[in-house]
This record gives C-alpha cells, sequence and structure tokens, in this order.
C-alpha cells in the first residue's frame, strides 16, 4: 500500500487487495495516525477538567456504544442471532459505527473469520501470535484492513451497510462534532453544570471511545488466555467474569466459542450478560424477534468441568 493510498484511506476504505504476507503484518503507520491521535487527543482532559455532567456522558457515551457493538456488531451482524427489521439493522449498525472500530462488514468478516480457524494459524487475532498482536497488532497491519465479502455475503447485499463500510470515520466525527454541539447548549441553557464544548467532546468522545476500544479487544486478547474453561472447545477461549461486566456480556467467550448460535452468552442465571437482558426486553417490545437460545443437549456436551469433578 503506498502513502497516498494510506492517505485515502481514512477517507474512504476502498476494498484495497491486501496480501497477507509477513510484510503486511507490520504497522501501517500512515493509515493509524487517526487512531493514534484518538489517544492523544484523551491529554486534552488535563486542558479542560472534568465535571459530573461531563463524567454522566462519558459513562452513557460507554455504556449505549458497548451495547451496539456486543449485542449487534457481534451478535446480530458476526452469528445472526436473532432478527430485526432493516431500518432498525440500520440504526445500530450507525450507532455501532460510533463506536469507532471500522463498519460493521468489516467487523463481521473478521470476526466469522476468527470462529471458523480461532487460535490455529489462519486466526486473525490469536494471542498464540503474540498477547500485542491479539489486542491490536492485528488490525493496525495491512494484512487486515481490507473487508473480505466472502464472508458475509448475507449483509453484503445492503447498500446502506456497504456505504457505512466505506465510510466508516464520517461517522464518528459526526458523533464527536454532536457531543461538541451538547457541550456548547449546556454551556448556555445550563451554566450552572460547569461544562462546555471542548469537556463533553473529551469525555464523552475520546476518553469513553479509547476505553470501549480497548474493552472491546481485550475479549481477542485476554478472554483467549485468562479465565476458566467450562468447554472443550478447539480454542483457547475463556469465560471471565470481570470481562463479562465490562463488556455488558462478552467475557462468557469459552461459552460463546461452544455455541456461537446465541444470542445469550450467559449460559446460567449468574452468568450476568446485560446485552441479553436488553435484547430480551427489546424482545418483549418488538425491537427485535426470534433471540435464538442454547439447546439443553449443547449445556452439556464437551463439559470439561464435571469431567475433573468425575475423577476427583
Ligand atoms: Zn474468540
Ligand atoms: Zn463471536
Amino acid at each position: 500500500m503506498s502513502v497516498k493510498q494510506s492517505l485515502a484511506s481514512w477517507i474512504a476504505s476502498e476494498n484495497l487487495e491486501s496480501e497477507d504476507s509477513i510484510a503486511e503484518r507490520r504497522v501501517d503507520w500512515i493509515r493509524i495516525l487517526p487512531f493514534i491521535g484518538l489517544h492523544l487527543a484523551c491529554l486534552g482532559v488535563f486542558l479542560v477538567g472534568v465535571s459530573w455532567v461531563a463524567v454522566a456522558v462519558f459513562v452513557a457515551s460507554y455504556l449505549v456504544r458497548m451495547f451496539a457493538i456486543t449485542a449487534f456488531y457481534h451478535r446480530y451482524f458476526a452469528h445472526k442471532t436473532f432478527r430485526v427489521s432493516r431500518p432498525v439493522q440500520f440504526a445500530f449498525a450507525l450507532l455501532g459505527a460510533s463506536a469507532t472500530q471500522r463498519g460493521p462488514l468489516w467487523w463481521a468478516a473478521h470476526h466469522r473469520h476468527h470462529h471458523k480457524v480461532s487460535d490455529r494459524a489462519d486466526d486473525p487475532h490469536s494471542p498464540r501470535h503474540g498477547f500485542w498482536w491479539s489486542h491490536m497488532g492485528w488490525f493496525l497491519s495491512r494484512a487486515h484492513f481490507a473487508t473480505d465479502y466472502r464472508q458475509i455475503p448475507d449483509l453484503a447485499r445492503f447498500p446502506e451497510l456497504r456505504w457505512l463500510d466505506r465510510y466508516d470515520l464520517a461517522i464518528p466525527v459526526l458523533y464527536a462534532a454532536s457531543l461538541f454541539g451538547l457541550g456548547v447548549l449546556l454551556e448556555r441553557w445550563a451554566p450552572g453544570l460547569g461544562t462546555n464544548g471542548w469537556q463533553i467532546l473529551v469525555w464523552g468522545y475520546f476518553l469513553s471511545t479509547v476505553v470501549l476500544i480497548h474493552v472491546t479487544l481485550t475479549i481477542n486478547s485476554l478472554a483467549h488466555v485468562w479465565g476458566k474453561r467450562r468447554f472443550e472447545t478447539t480454542d483457547d477461549s475463556r469465560n471471565n467474569a470481570l470481562l463479562a461486566v465490562l463488556t455488558l456480556g462478552e467475557g462468557w467467550h469459552n461459552n460463546h466459542h461452544h455455541f456461537p448460535g446465541s444470542a445469550r452468552q450467559g449460559f446460567y442465571w449468574w452468568e450476568i450478560d446485560i446485552s441479553y437482558y436488553v435484547l430480551w426486553m427489546f424482545e418483549r417490545i418488538g425491537l427485535v424477534r426470534d433471540l435464538k437460545s442454547v439447546p439443553p443437549a449443547m449445556l452439556q456436551a464437551r463439559r470439561i468441568d464435571r469431567r475433573i469433578d468425575r475423577h476427583s
């Protein structure tokens, strides 16, 4: 990829051919300048200070977008564990895109590939290829820049989703600008809150997004090395309660690799899965339908924990 192509990729993620060779696994520094800038902008917190409303916006911005990533980018787009109407599909694709983790097609394509070859040589982000590679090296390299349309023929049918995937930076920019506007309005209409446009931008977008991105990425890195294994899957996936709380349910990653077709990743009542509770409520009000669950036989199949019990 040339310097010109790297720069152009900031604006439109054209489906540039990337060869999966050793050279393509190097970090593409020019293309990822916006990603580096995202982290540096967090230092702005020393200039803008803090207020209760800024912290509230930080938390809300994290939770709403984490839900869009786990419930929609992951459980809907990548795994089709429930059904939605086309407008709802697009609305949550937009919300997911504001999380600044590329478009839904790119995300789902890489994730489906991960499930097919998890922790084997072809896995885009196995910790067996290095912990930092699994956390962020993989998507900062050229090898994983393009969207592999062969993984997502069902999603690529929708022109609005292809558009989102191509202009994946537009939505985060719009989202950040809206938060800045919110801060400006709050400063004018409620000066007692002690906030302003720059403060809401830094807390609600930059800090919130960086935390959101890295917590999401722990599922590719930490959730394949840290935690307990209940099921004998062909990969190293783990169940981790702390990651499950932080990611709104994604930490039950060994459950998920055992049966990816379930909208629910916490298989038991004590396995907290906030995204699933919200999806369950969405089903009640008709926003989503046909939430798929785990067949009882799958709960018993390939158990590691019970086998250990029997032998001890
Ligand atoms: Zn995994
Ligand atoms: Zn998955």
